[in-house]
C-alpha cells in the first residue's frame, strides 16, 4: 500500500516522503540532515527503509541536504543532468542521472520524471506509481500549467500540489518588483487560481487525495486557499488538507 507524507513544505524547505511496504523514497531535502532526520523521526518511518532521493532542482528549498543526508545514509540521489551541474554533483559517487519521460524505479515505486516551466537549469517533477498500480501526483514549483503537465497529472489517485499565493495579495504585498514578477510569471509558482485549475483538469473518480502546499507566507493566505479549492474539490473549506512549512502531515494512504 503505498502511502506518503509531507515533511515540510513551504520556501524554506520541502521534502515528501513516500513509502511502499518496507521500502521508502525522499522527493527534495529543503532542510539540514539534522532537521531532515528529526523529521523522518517524527513520521515514524524507520530511516532504514529510505532507498534515495529524487530531487526536482537546484533551489536551496529543495536540495540544500541532499547530498549530506544521502552521504551520511550512503544512498543515492536522482536529478536531472542540469540539476546536477548546478550543485557540482557530476562526479558525485552516489548521482544517478533521470531523464525527463524516462522512468526509473526506486524502492519500489515507478517515477516518471516530468519537464515543468520554472526558473532553474533542468528542473522536473514526478507522477509516481506503486506496485499495486496507485499513482501519486506531487507537483510545485512550476510558474504555468502546459498541456504536458496537465496530460501526466490526470489520473493521479493522490495529487499533492502548489498553491503559492494569492496574485492579489503579492502584487500589493512586500516583495520587490522583480521578486514579484518572477514569483508571478511563466517560469515562477502556482496561484491559488491555477492550482484550483490543475485540480479541475486532474479530476476523476479514481481521485482519493488532494493536499496543497508551497504556500507563501507573505503573499498567500489559508483561508484563500481553502475556499478556492474547496469549491473544486466540492467539500468545505475546513476539510482543505493544508500542507505547512514546520509540521510533518500525517500520512496519506491511497488504496
Ligand atoms: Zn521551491
Ligand atoms: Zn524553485
Amino acid at each position: 500500500m503505498v502511502r506518503y507524507c509531507s515533511l515540510g513544505s513551504g520556501s524554506r524547505g520541502n521534502a515528501t516522503l513516500v513509502a511502499d511496504g518496507d521500502q521508502a523514497l525522499l522527493i527534495d531535502c529543503g532542510f539540514s540532515r539534522k532537521n531532515v532526520l528529526q523529521r523522518v523521526l517524527e513520521s515514524e518511518c524507520p530511516v532504514e527503509q529510505l532507498q534515495g532521493v529524487l530531487v526536482t532542482h537546484e533551489h536551496s528549498d529543495h536540495a540544500k541536504g541532499v547530498q549530506s543526508l544521502c552521504e551520511a545514509l550512503d544512498i543515492p540521489f536522482y536529478c536531472s543532468h542540469g540539476t546536477a551541474r548546478k550543485m557540482q554533483w557530476q562526479s558525485h559517487e552516489l548521482w544517478r542521472c533521470i531523464t525527463a519521460e524516462e522512468a526509473i524505479t526506486v524502492a519500489g515505486i515507478q517515477v516518471m520524471p516530468v519537464v515543468v516551466p520554472h526558473d532553474a537549469l533542468e528542473p522536473l517533477q514526478f507522477v509516481l506509481r506503486s506496485r499495486a498500480d496507485r499513482v501519486l501526483g506531487v507537483l510545485s514549483d512550476l510558474g504555468s500549467l502546459t498541456p504536458h503537465v496537465l496530460s501526466h497529472y490526470r489520473q493521479c489517485h493522490g495529487l499533492q500540489v502548489e498553491a503559492n499565493h494569492d496574485p492579489f495579495m503579492l502584487q500589493n504585498g512586500p516583495y520587490p518588483p522583480s521578486l514579484r514578477a518572477r514569483v508571478a510569471g511563466q517560469y515562477g509558482h502556482l496561484s491559488n487560481q491555477q492550482c484550483a485549475e490543475l485540480i479541475r483538469a486532474s479530476l476523476w473518480s479514481g481521485l482519493q487525495s488532494v493536499s496543497a502546499g508551497h504556500i507563501s507566507e507573505k503573499n498567500n493566505d489559508e483561508q484563500l486557499v481553502r475556499q478556492m479549492l474547496a469549491q473544486v474539490l466540492s467539500c468545505q473549506p475546513e476539510e482543505v488538507q493544508l500542507l505547512s512549512q514546520d509540521e510533518v502531515s500525517p500520512w496519506q494512504q491511497l488504496n
